[in-house]
């Protein structure tokens, strides 16, 4: 009995929290040089949770960073790079980034923690109702001669791009696998912080034996719930630009959200209050995170805020009432 007791008690000890953070846009930069920049600021509410005792995965989005890559190869060269692999340097350019700021911050407080970026592959559906209608736009702007001729050329989804000329058009099919689990799984359960999933991470779908890369986005808030549910996660933190989430949002009447319940906020998403690819998605993302088990929690807030989020004060935080 007093064995059991003294297990208990080490065990309740030795749990570290586990921690996906979903970094976005405003946590990274536009040009590498302003990247380099910001990066060392929105480390420092991230290593706060490693000095705390947690376990840290780092999610992030890269729709400005594979945009620029993505030109950069349209405008060079007659072939196309394909768009899983503008994606794959994205989680590199990225992850390197974040891993120096981290290590540096992490150097500076006198702590010693290992850090690694893990490109990652996502598993799809070919057969995600997403494909049939592309919503995604990427690449340059055409006018809608040369739009159709590509179209013809290179089989891409051509669209008007609000009354900015024609653009490609790509899927945002939802993440069903991560692959390169295990990896993470390893890393994060050794006390290393983890960069995963970047810009919800390259799509692929299974063609036997083999992944094959697909030209998708997939929603990096819906990736990093994936990863969140899967690790088993405790927390998802979501950190944007707003401190809350509101009701009426740009509106007179705008009202923040505090503390809310999984029932009360799909009330909220019928009723229209949160916008569709951005306050949406996260709302969702940490709704589908939290709604199985009662112990998770969401906390959807700004990069400036995460500390006093985190600290129980301001912020949004999603449960489930029991
Ligand atoms: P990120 O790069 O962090 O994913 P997004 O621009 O995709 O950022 O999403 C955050 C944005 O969502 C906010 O800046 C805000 O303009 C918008 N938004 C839409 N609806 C709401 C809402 N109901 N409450 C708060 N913000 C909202
Ligand atoms: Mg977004």
């Amino acid at each position: 009995m007093e064995n059991s007791v003294f297990y208990a008690i080490i065990y309740v000890d030795m749990k570290k929290q586990r921690i996906v953070v979903a970094l976005g846009g405003n946590a990274l930069g536009k040009t590498a040089e302003e990247q380099s920049q910001i990066v060392k600021k929105t480390v420092r509410p991230l290593v706060d949770l490693v000095e705390g005792g947690s376990q840290v995965l780092i999610t992030h989005g890269n729709g400005p960073q594979v945009g620029m890559i993505n030109l950069a190869f349209e405008s060079a060269s007659e072939e196309t790079m394909p768009f899983p692999e503008c994606g794959a340097m994205s989680q590199g350019y990225i992850g390197y980034h974040l891993q120096s700021a981290l290590q540096a911050e992490i150097q500076r407080r006198g702590l010693s923690v290992p850090v690694a970026t893990v490109i990652t592959q996502v598993l799809v559906d070919p057969d995600d109702p997403a494909f049939a209608d592309p919503t995604k736009p990427i690449g340059f702007f055409y006018d809608a001669e040369t739009a159709k001729k590509i179209s013809a050329e290179k089989d891409w989804v051509m669209k008007e791009d609000s009354g900015r000329g024609w653009r490609r058009h790509v899927a945002s099919p939802l993440p069903l696998e991560i692959v390169e689990l295990e990896t993470i799984k390893v890393l994060a359960e050794a006390g290393q912080i983890v960069i995963t999933v970047g810009g919800g991470g390259i799509p692929v779908v299974s063609r036997g034996d083999e992944y094959e890369g697909v030209a998708a986005v997939i929603d990096k808030d819906f990736a990093s719930a994936k990863l969140a549910e899967t690790i088993n996660a405790d927390l998802l933190i979501i950190l944007t630009t707003v401190d809350n989430i509101a009701l009426h949002y740009g509106m007179p009447q705008q009202e923040e959200l505090y503390d809310v319940d999984t029932e009360t906020i799909k009330e909220y998403i019928k009723a229209g209050h949160f916008a569709a690819g951005s306050m949406l998605p996260k709302v969702m993302a940490g709704l589908h995170f939290v709604e199985p088990d009662e112990g998770r929690q969401a906390l959807i807030t700004s990069l400036a805020n995460a500390k006093s989020g985190l600290a129980g004060e301001g912020g949004t935080r999603i449960y489930c009432r029991s």
